[in-house]
């Protein structure tokens, strides 16, 4: 009976050895900001490289949506495009934006 004794106490302790180690392991990866707010929408997706947040990919914060300048889109703010202070979904559109003489859509 004490070898059973001990062969449970043997399986808790791995169990704690191995949650702490995945603990710190989780704690290198997310960084020091480990805040209560993780929301349960963690859509992954392939993000450009040139993003201002390239130090960690960390889903926590979903995109906000911005709308397309030309065709009224919404997009992740993560894919638009910024130019002249205009956003869009694509390059594309930017460019034709660009293009376009401006005061054409006025109303
Ligand atoms: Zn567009």
């Amino acid at each position: 009976m004490r070898q059973l004794l001990l062969l449970i106490f043997v399986f808790f302790a791995s169990q704690w050895f191995f949650k702490k180690l995945r603990r710190a392991q989780a704690g290198l990866h997310t960084g020091p900001q480990t805040g209560p707010q993780t929301g349960p929408q963690a859509g992954q997706r392939t993000a450009p490289s040139s993003g201002p947040r390239a130090s960690s990919n960390a889903p926590q914060l979903p995109d906000p949506l911005v709308r397309c300048a030309e065709c009224g889109v919404h997009t992740p703010r993560g894919e638009s495009v910024v130019a002249a202070g205009h956003r869009f979904c694509s390059i594309d559109h930017a460019q034709r934006h660009a293009a376009r003489p401006a005061g054409e859509d006025a109303r």
